[in-house]
């Protein structure tokens, strides 16, 4: 088996594969490897994304597109809604996913430019000399082994091991992450082209619920509640009591658990010979939790980066810190607005979220995501937009 690379990929993600994907496109030799041994399941993840973002990286392809939607809805405490048609929406419109496949699509598209994927195949240490990382330690069917290359990416995902393993800090408090519940609920009355999310501290305290469509008669029911708030409650009682009033009769198939890290962005992203992208480096988006498309462009530019690193043969922050500059210019610009107003939403009584439902009957919406939903609340209120009168 082969033992030297340019670029080991650590994780079969969005991030990792594109990644992998653009590295192998520049001319990189490329190692992906992936512990799980099928990409992309278990799924741990509502599955939305936004079409125009997603097209800039892979062809949309039916076979993982399970709704196409037209629009999404916000109900706040008192069943104020809003709603965001696809006429609204100047054509940002999104897609529920089949991550299962969706994700191995991804990873196809890699292995097809070129990169060598390895399955059942985990990370377990880096190699490191004169504090530089060189390499991985793999175990693969009970053997650990050597493999070097030039340039590690850790894309190891919301548990990421390898940011820590070279020293960089992607500690998370229980304030700094959302914890979620998720179930795939079928035969239920849904409206297939419509996302709702649901907000109020009785439904999900300093977070959202939500309904997902997959087709006519299910959708991913799941509920985000932040790790701080939780008290008494665990996010199962919150989507149990959902279910249990709004789909008595829904039969559920799947069940998801997971974290999302919504603290923002942390201070360093790269060390010698090391790039971190998306949940690994807490790329998601603070309001949303969405990650998705967060960590595929992250994945890109840190295959850039690399390319360029290689050409010039220095794997130093010198030349890798231009990664930092490039993710932070573009996807940490949206991050960092997003963290400003969740730490306002979070304070959100119930009262608060009624009235600013209720003032934006003549707000005028240019984009169905969730985050632009929120900013419109805010601008609809004069007190809010004083608070956070540096956003826009
Ligand atoms: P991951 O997709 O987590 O991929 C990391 C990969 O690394 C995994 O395949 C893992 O097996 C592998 N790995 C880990 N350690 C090792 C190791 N040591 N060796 C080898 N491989 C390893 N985002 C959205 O955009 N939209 C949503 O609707 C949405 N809903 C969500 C709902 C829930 C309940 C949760 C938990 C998350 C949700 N997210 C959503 C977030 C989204 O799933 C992540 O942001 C996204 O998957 C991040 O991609 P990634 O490539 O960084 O990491």
């Amino acid at each position: 088996m082969k033992e030297m690379y340019d670029l080991i990929v650590v994780g079969g993600g969005p991030g990792g594969a594109i990644a992998a994907k653009n590295a192998a496109e520049l001319g990189l030799d490329v190692l992906l490897i992936e512990k799980r041994q099928e990409i992309g399941d278990p799924v741990r993840c509502a599955e939305g994304v936004s079409k125009i973002s997603l097209s800039d990286h892979i062809e949309p392809d039916p076979r993982w597109i399970c709704a196409d939607l037209t629009g999404s809805r916000i109900y706040s405490p008192d069943g104020t809604m809003i709603e965001m048609s696809e006429e609204m929406s100047g054509g940002e419109v999104g897609y529920v996913l089949e991550r299962k496949i969706f994700d191995r699509a991804l990873v196809d598209q890699c292995a097809k430019a070129g990169a060598e994927v390895r399955v059942k195949t985990r990370a377990t240490g880096l190699i490191m000399e004169k504090g530089v990382v060189c390499g991985i330690y793999a175990m693969h069917l009970g053997e650990e082994y050597k493999i070097r290359s030039k340039i590690v990416i850790g894309a190891d995902g919301m548990e990421s091991k390898v940011g820590r393993w070279a020293g960089i800090d992607t500690s998370l408090k229980p304030s700094d992450m959302e914890t979620c519940v998720q179930y795939l609920v079928t035969d239920i009355d849904i409206d297939p082209n419509f996302c709702d999310f649901y907000l109020g501290n009785e439904i999900a305290p300093a977070g959202y619920l939500w309904v997902f469509p997959k087709g006519e008669n299910m959708a991913n029911i799941g509920v985000g509640i932040l790790g701080s708030k939780s008290g008494d409650k665990r996010a199962i009682d919150y989507i149990n009591k959902f279910i249990e009033d709004v789909y008595p009769d829904g039969r559920i198939i799947e069940m998801v658990y997971g974290g999302v890290p919504v603290r923002g962005p942390i201070e360093k992203t790269v060390s010698d010979g090391l790039i971190l992208v998306g949940d690994a480096a807490r790329q998601s988006d603070p309001i949303t939790g969405g990650g998705i498309i967060n960590a595929m462009e992250a994945g890109k530019i840190a295959a850039e980066v690399t390319a360029d690193a290689i050409k010039r043969g220095d794997y130093t922050t010198n030349t890798l810190n231009e990664y930092e500059t490039l993710w932070r210019s573009t996807i940490g610009k949206e991050i960092e607005y997003s963290l400003v107003v969740k730490e306002t939403f979070v304070k959100f009584t119930d009262k608060d979220l009624n009235h600013l439902a209720q003032s934006l009957s003549n707000v005028n919406f240019y984009s169905l995501s969730l985050k632009d939903l929120l900013y419109a609340l805010f601008k609809a209120n004069k007190k809010l937009l004083w608070d956070l009168r540096g956003l826009f």
